[in-house]
C-alpha cells in the first residue's frame, strides 16, 4: 500500500512582466482630449474604452487616455454609447 504520490507539476506560467511598447511614451506624444481621431483608436465601436491589453499602452498612458475619452464625451466629441446593430 505504499503508493507513492506523484507530484503533479503545475504548468509553468510566465510571470515575468510583459514589456509594453507604449506608442505614446515612445514618440513622446501627449494625450489630448480634442484629438478625436487619435482617441477613436482607443474606443470600441460601441463607444467603450478599450483595455490596455488591447491598446498596448502603459498604465500611465492608459489612464490618461481614459480621462481624455471621458472628457471628450462630456464635450460631446465622442458618444457615451453608440447603438449600432449589425
Ligand atoms: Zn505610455
Amino acid at each position: 500500500m505504499a503508493q507513492q504520490r506523484r507530484k503533479r507539476r503545475r504548468p509553468q506560467i510566465d510571470t515575468r512582466k510583459k514589456k509594453v511598447d507604449c506608442s505614446f511614451c515612445k514618440e513622446g506624444k501627449r494625450v489630448d482630449y480634442k484629438d478625436i481621431t487619435m482617441l477613436r483608436k482607443y474606443v470600441s465601436e460601441r463607444g467603450k474604452i478599450r483595455s490596455s491589453r488591447v491598446t498596448r499602452l502603459c498604465g500611465v498612458c492608459q489612464r490618461q487616455i481614459a480621462v481624455a475619452v471621458k472628457n471628450a464625451r462630456e464635450m460631446a466629441l465622442l458618444p457615451y454609447i453608440s447603438q449600432r446593430k449589425s
